[in-house]
């Protein structure tokens, strides 16, 4: 399968992990729209949100976009945890992005 993402996750691509670990992996968005950027995501191949089905990845998972929002000092500063899905995704491959920091104010577009 031609999916970029897990490209990344074989080490076929270099990229500069954010995290790693055997199952979780995570790095900078190549067009952030933050100062913080950072996509996390199942190393596996998992196409969309609604395929999850092992409570202990997303636990997993979880847990690294907490360590992030904390390594990246954004606890206070405004963060957004976001996933596109059914379609709003770009890559099929299922990923939190971390975003931050924000205002408090979340715009209506
Ligand atoms: P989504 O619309 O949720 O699928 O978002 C895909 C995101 O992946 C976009 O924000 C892209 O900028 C980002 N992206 C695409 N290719 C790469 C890459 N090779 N390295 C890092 N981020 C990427
Ligand atoms: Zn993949």
């Amino acid at each position: 399968m031609d999916c970029i993402f897990c490209k990344i996750a074989k080490h076929e691509i270099p990229k500069e992990f954010s995290y790693e670990d055997e199952f979780v992996m995570a790095f900078p968005d190549i067009n952030p729209i933050a100062k913080v950027h950072i996509l996390v995501m199942p190393k596996k191949h998992t196409n969309d949100f609604l395929m999850i089905n092992d409570e202990g990845l997303m636990d997993k998972l979880v847990g690294v976009v907490q360590k992030l929002i904390t390594d990246n000092k954004l606890e206070d500063k405004g963060y957004r945890v976001v996933i596109n899905g059914g379609g709003a995704q770009i890559i099929d491959h299922v990923h939190f992005h971390l975003i931050g920091p924000l205002g408090k104010k979340v715009s209506m577009e």
